[in-house]
């Protein structure tokens, strides 16, 4: 599924060929998607200009100076191509998913901008979605009213300790839960909390002191969130940059993983030494280092003096 830094590097994608160009045409090769296109889509697109893209969690927003604005969500499958006009292709968010490729069958929305590319959206699953709805009060909006705040907007210890304050549920399912933060989903929420040195199991509320005041912890985890994300989008960027590339041959990012889906391989922070450990909670598999990641009441490995208040992290 496609997470937040992939959206956002599909976004950057996008932008060169979409932002101050006019929908020429929009080809709808399907009634729905997840859900049935707006009522005269194609229409309401056509002969407008997009005169911002924009991201809010894992949603993409393109505003049309007729007043509304374009939702799009990738769903489970759903992926961009851009063919530009002297002939190359780009398929941004490709990096992140080693091995896809949309085949023809699956392309669903055929969109000729006025600067001569045309923008195909793909979706094998057709879990993604496509609406309108009107620019003024967007966050309002049906799909962003009860969304969390943004992770990549100045995420700090505090807000992450007013958030959860008083929450009894495992720290991981208040990562995951879209109307605290919006946009964080398994992966980078893995990441971010073997960074922090959190257990999983943890409760939220541990990260607020008594008096609502962030603990370490909390600042720990607002500061490995967004440098997971952020370390993500640039990774995607720096695959953007070379428009050439036809073939996501760069690799995907699961290689700088330092946890999810690394079961039973050593940690990756140096002087750790331990192994990285798989639990189920809801549904989802959490990957952890319990040597790094202790739970809450143990002490957990006994380290070296000294090496406890490195702050420099492999
Ligand atoms: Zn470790």
């Amino acid at each position: 599924m496609p997470e937040l830094p992939e959206v956002e590097t599909v976004r950057r994608g996008l932008e060169p060929a979409m932002v101050g160009a006019r929908f020429s045409r929009v080809t709808l090769r399907r009634p729905d998607l997840r859900f049935p296109f707006p009522t005269r889509f194609a229409a309401r697109l056509e002969g407008r200009t997009v005169t911002a893209l924009t991201r809010r969690a894992k949603y993409l927003t393109a505003a049309l100076d007729s007043g509304e604005t374009l939702i799009m969500h990738l769903g489970m499958s759903g992926r961009f191509d851009v063919a530009l006009p002297d002939g190359r292709n780009l398929s941004p968010g490709d990096f992140y998913l080693e091995g896809a490729q949309g085949t023809p069958k699956h392309d669903h929305v055929v969109m000729a901008m006025s600067s001569g590319a045309t923008v195909t959206y793909n979706d094998a699953r057709r879990f993604g979605f496509m609406d309108l709805v009107p620019s003024a009060g967007l966050e309002a909006c049906r799909h962003f009213a009860k969304m969390g705040v943004e992770p990549l907007d100045g995420l700090t210890g505090s807000v992450i300790a007013g958030l959860f304050r008083g929450k009894v549920t495992p720290l991981k399912a208040a990562l995951l839960d879209q109307r605290l933060i919006a946009g964080l989903g398994n992966i980078y929420v893995c990441e971010a909390l073997h960074r922090a040195r959190l257990h999983p199991e943890a409760l939220a509320g541990s990260l607020a002191k008594p008096d609502g005041r962030p603990t370490a912890g909390a600042n720990a985890l607002a500061r490995a969130v967004v440098a997971v994300l952020t370390e993500a989008v640039e990774a995607g960027g720096s695959t953007l940059r070379d428009y050439a590339r036809t073939d996501g041959s760069a690799g995907g990012f699961q290689h700088a993983f330092r946890v999810y889906d690394r079961f039973g391989l050593v940690c990756s922070r140096a002087g750790c030494g331990g192994t990285i450990t798989r639990v189920v909670q809801a549904g989802r598999s959490t990957f952890f280092c319990e040597t790094c990641q202790p739970r809450p009441g143990d002490p957990g490995p006994a380290r070296p003096a000294g090496r406890q208040f490195r702050h420099k992290s492999a």
